[in-house]
């Protein structure tokens, strides 16, 4: 499968660039490791150097803890061996990037997660847009890469997501919209009209919010449960908080709630209503099936490497293409995400039923999407 002068392969511990001598978002302890963002299953604790983009410092640090990190702007080319390597964005979360190498005229780019929507005006207002990188091989990811994947655009969800809470607001309920803390919360944040009420995050989202802000990414006030517990106004409250909290004793502090979860899982009606919640929002931080197809063709890349997701799908559509498309295994989107920090922890959100050459998810903790 990998080639004599790949530029990037799979090592035991994650995926490693030979002539650089560093890793990209190794899964083990590693001398140098290059992060594409802080997401747990591709930021890991443990490697004796990290590069990342500095804008990504804070969260980084905050989920972390101290890290040795050297943080570059994006685009700014930094030398590592015997590669030029590079950082772009990739409008999945805060800081979040592709990543470049340069080796004797040829480029490979390593996309970690990323968001390309095929909405015109579609984008993360909380990060930098996706950039198109040209290579002559790029490693995607595949999370929603199944033709039944496609967004609606980001702007009716929002307006969906607000004509529910204002509803509930109405009828005097609060509004628990589960959703993961970093990435998804924020994105959700700079997008519901905060006119309607007072907004509540849980303790696992406000260190992230601090981080964006400290970002300079404008979010509205956000408060603690503790805050309102039996005021009124908590009635008329938009209740932020991560997935692993449905039916926690914290969230029945709520009284009676609507409760609703935002993810692009929320997608298929069949995985909506295994949740037993009231409501579904489909909103993603990763590409959709079209987004993916224009993502990738818009590197230029004649290879293509697909990796963690619906590989086998993505694959056989960019075969049809006239690309020559493998996938690779790697331990991205596995396992519990972050479960030490009880972040992102629960929903478990099953794969669609009979989904075409899709890998079996069931049971598995689907990645922060
Ligand atoms: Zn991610
Ligand atoms: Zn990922």
């Amino acid at each position: 499968m990998s080639e004599p002068d790949d530029l990037v392969v799979r090592r035991p511990e994650g995926l490693y660039c030979p002539p650089g001598g560093f890793f990209i978002d190794p899964w083990r302890p590693v001398e140098r490791a290059v992060i594409t963002h802080a997401h747990a299953d591709h930021a890991r604790r443990g490697h004796a150097a990290y590069l990342a983009t500095a804008v990504s410092a804070g969260v980084l640090r905050a989920r972390l803890g101290p890290i040795s990190l050297q943080g570059v702007a994006y685009g700014e080319a930094v030398s590592a061996g015997g590669v030029r390597v590079s950082l772009h964005p990739a409008g999945h979360v805060l800081g979040s990037a592709q990543v470049r190498i340069e080796h004797r005229g040829r480029v490979w780019v390593a996309s970690g997660d990323y968001f390309a929507s095929a909405h015109e005006d579609d984008r993360n207002p909380t990060c930098a847009p996706f950039e198109p990188v040209r290579c002559d091989c790029f490693i995607t990811e595949s999370t929603f890469g199944l033709p039944v994947y496609r967004w609606r655009a980001q702007r009716d969800v929002l307006a969906e997501v607000n004509a529910w809470w204002g509803g509930n607001a109405e009828a005097g309920r609060p509004s628990l919209l589960l959703a993961y803390s970093f990435g998804k919360a924020q994105r959700l944040l700079a997008g519901v009209d905060a006119s309607i009420g007072p907004i509540v995050v849980h303790g696992a989202v406000e260190p992230l919010n601090e981080a964006y802000r400290a970002a300079g990414v404008a979010l509205p006030p956000s408060r603690r449960l503790d805050e309102l517990r039996g005021r009124p106004e908590l009635r008329r409250a938009l209740v932020v908080a991560p997935p692993g909290v449905a039916d926690s004793a914290w969230a029945r502090g709520l009284g009676e709630a609507s409760d609703a979860f935002a993810s692009g899982w929320m997608q298929l009606r069949g995985a909506r209503r295994r949740q037993g919640l009231d409501r579904g929002f489909a909103l993603s931080d990763h590409a959709d099936w079209p987004g993916l197809q224009r993502a990738i063709g818009a590197t230029g890349a004649r290879r293509v490497i697909v990796t963690h997701g619906y590989e086998a799908t993505l694959v056989r559509w960019l075969r049809q293409q006239g690309l020559q498309a493998e996938s690779l295994q790697t331990e991205f989107g596995a396992g519990p995400v972050d479960a030490a920090a009880g972040y992102d922890v629960g929903l478990a959100v099953p794969g669609p039923e009979g989904a075409a050459g899709a890998a079996g998810a069931a049971g598995a903790v689907q990645p922060a999407a």
